[in-house]
């Protein structure tokens, strides 16, 4: 049984909303602020972080300069500075509701977060709650460090940026968390998870940690351009390679002629327990049909392309020479012949 899980970036899209940035005049272009900005916008968010600071010199009352720099202190989950700068910018820009809103998002955050323990392991910035983990902290650090090179292996992708991982007690993830429904963890430029006492073994966070982590990857190949339908499946597919995926739901759809269409799927904003075990599995389907009939190199290719931003229907008839619509259609023939 999967625990639900929410819709991949829902935070992230804040952290988004808090870094759009208007388009710069060409006097601008070649600032250090720019710069900062493009090597964010390309997930180098080491070079991102030099050139802010950079930037902030250059032009010390530019408030998202402050913003750009405290959301990449915030990334490597250096929340002590990345408070110092979002009060900065928020000194300079007194109506900006995002940064004050990410401020006290923060504030929750690092009540909690500070009373944890520390447990490192590159590029993993790992934080838990001590005596809640499941496992000894080494297994953990071998869990995720067993991810990154089996998952970067499938895609040819090994980020060197931090990625905090974050394991809270239940009820401080409750805390912190944006959304209404049960999950089992969450990725928002963070992997976050809940630690449930009882029902979560080694193996199950092991599924858990390989699915977060696989939805930074994405996020990373397709610069957050993945479509949920997409982005869930690859995910799912991951976590397949560590436990069973049950298949009921979607294999129940299908005979009684009521599974969605691709592009239909998590497009509502509440969804009950059948709904979301239906489109778990419809993904996880969908993405196995395209990395069985191609591979998962085509995959990570298809993903790069949503990273330069062409849209998802003009990726796959470019990445895989075929129709969209006819790619669905023989999908629908092969899960009559493999469910
Ligand atoms: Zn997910």
């Amino acid at each position: 049984m999967r625990s639900p899980h929410p819709r991949a970036g829902l935070s992230l899209f804040l952290a988004f909303t808090l870094l759009s940035v208007p388009v710069l005049a060409a006097e601008q272009q070649a600032s250090a602020y720019s710069r900062a900005v493009a090597a964010y916008n390309e997930r180098d968010l080491d070079a991102a972080l030099r050139y802010a600071k950079e930037a902030v010199s250059e032009r010390p009352g530019h408030a998202d300069t402050h913003i750009l720099l405290g959301q990449l202190y915030y990334l490597r989950q250096d929340l002590k500075r990345a408070k110092e700068s979002w009060e900065r910018a928020l000194k300079l820009a007194p109506d900006r509701k995002d940064v004050k809103e990410a401020l006290e998002k923060l504030g929750r955050e690092a009540g909690i977060e500070k009373t944890m323990v520390h447990g490192d392991t590159h590029p993993f910035v790992l934080r838990f709650a001590e005596g809640q983990v499941p496992v000894e902290s080494s297994f953990l650090r071998e869990i995720l460090r067993d991810a990154y090179r089996k998952i970067g292996q499938q895609f040819n992708y090994f980020p060197d940026h931090a990625i905090p991982v974050l394991l809270y007690s239940d009820s401080d993830f409750q805390k912190i968390k944006s959304l209404s429904h049960s999950v089992g963890g969450l990725y928002d430029g963070k992997i976050r998870l809940p630690l449930k006492p009882g029902s979560l073994n080694g193996d199950r966070l092991q599924a858990i940690l390989w699915h977060e982590y696989t939805h930074a990857v994405v996020h990373d190949l397709s610069r957050g351009r993945c479509p949920m339908w997409l982005n869930e499946g690859i995910a799912t597919s991951q976590e397949f390679r560590i436990k069973n995926v049950e298949v009921g739901r979607v294999r129940a759809a299908l005979e009684q002629e009521k599974l969605p269409a691709w592009d239909l799927l998590w497009s509502e904003s509440r969804y009950d327990q059948a709904t979301l075990d239906l489109y778990y599995q419809t993904s996880f389907m969908i993405t196995q049909y395209l990395v069985r009939r191609w591979s998962w190199k085509e995959m990570a290719r298809l993903l790069e392309r949503l990273g330069q931003g062409t849209p998802m229907r003009d990726a796959l008839r470019a990445q895989y020479r075929t129709d969209p619509a006819v790619i669905e259609k023989e999908w629908r023939a092969w899960l009559r012949k493999n469910l």
